[in-house]
């Protein structure tokens, strides 16, 4: 039978699951295509569909659902890593990515998305949490990849609060010719996270909760000079900047070292290693200008120096209004 010409059963897309699973599911439904007519089929391309991360060709595949399962930036923001990335993005910039990935897929889209310069890897390995296994198994039938479990620094499940396990591939999903599904293959080979201690713990679980955070921001909310000056903020406080705006590198080396300690050698947060070059490097958010820099290591900003996302968004508002103040005097 031409591809073509067959009727697709869609399965329904599970809250919080990623479209690269829902993919997978489309796939194990009609079983009898090949993954690149399931990809062409759903996004007129043939390897969109095993993209795991970010998402490309979106108009074609909610032309080809007719939007029963939300609108292309919808499907971008809630279900690919996007969602996670662009709150940081400056607004016009995320609307180009945004608009670009709807027709075909944007350009250099890791390099506009600062992950190339990050050294923290753009592979994005698929992770997974045991208990979440279990529980969509009992009520779905199987499990499925849930984003936020995706997102680069969430190593917690932010609804279990136990460690997420990482699934061993040689490459990435898109140089394979079909989907991993969680719990599917028995001969899959996780990876566990490390063993740290419980003070370790509570730090990974408070960056993946602010992680989670930062992903339901709207793209382009959080702007540059509004941070920089929420930073420097908290840094005065802490006394690592002085009131004349010098950084004590030596202060903060020792501040990061003690905070962090025991997990600079987990995947995905080996930044912390170099802490004598990349931190600095990290606290040259807290100025003026920088270029766009990877959440992550704004998360590890934020999670080290406020007690919660309430308490950096109220400082964050504080600051936005100061900056309106001055800019109104300076008029
Ligand atoms: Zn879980």
């Amino acid at each position: 039978m031409d591809a073509a010409n067959f009727a697709f059963n869609l399965p329904i897309l599970r809250p919080d699951e990623t479209l690269y699973s829902w993919n997978g599911f489309v796939h194990l439904w009609n079983f009898d295509i090949s993954a690149v007519n399931t990809s062409l089929r759903l996004y007129g391309s043939p390897y969109a569909a095993l993209q795991h991360d970010f998402p490309s060709h979106l108009s074609h595949l909610t032309k080809f659902t007719e939007t029963q399962f939300g609108s292309a930036i919808d499907l971008a923001l809630k279900h690919t890593l996007l969602g996670y990335y662009l709150p940081l993005i400056p607004l016009d910039l995320s609307r180009r990515i945004l608009s670009s990935v709807q027709s075909t897929s944007a350009s250099h889209m890791k390099l506009k998305l600062g992950i190339p310069s990050s050294r923290l890897g753009a592979k994005h390995p698929l992770k997974a949490c045991s208990e979440c296994i279990r529980e969509d198994i009992t009520r779905y039938d199987s499990a499925f990849w849930h984003v936020g479990h995706q997102y680069p620094s969430v190593l917690i499940c932010p609804k279990h609060r136990c460690p997420l396990r990482t699934l061993h591939i040689k490459a990435t999903p898109v140089h394979h010719r079909k989907w991993f599904i969680p719990g599917f293959d028995p001969e899959d080979v996780w990876v566990d996270l490390p063993t740290v201690g419980p003070a370790q713990i509570e730090r990974l679980r408070k960056l993946a909760d602010l992680s989670v955070c930062l992903a339901r921001t709207p793209p382009g909310d959080l702007e540059h000079d509004t941070l920089a000056t929420t930073y420097r903020t908290a840094l005065r406080e802490l006394g690592i900047l002085t009131h004349s705006g010098k950084l004590r590198l030596v202060d903060l080396q020792r501040w990061v070292v003690d905070y962090y300690a025991g997990l600079e050698h987990i995947q995905g947060l080996n930044v912390l290693i170099a802490t004598t070059h990349t931190w600095p490097a990290l606290l040259a958010l807290s100025q003026k200008t920088y270029p766009i820099c990877h959440p992550c290591k704004h998360l590890l900003l934020i999670c080290a120096l406020f007690e919660s996302w309430t308490d950096f968004e109220w400082r964050y508002q504080i600051a936005k209004e100061r900056l309106v103040d001055a800019s109104t005097e300076c008029a």
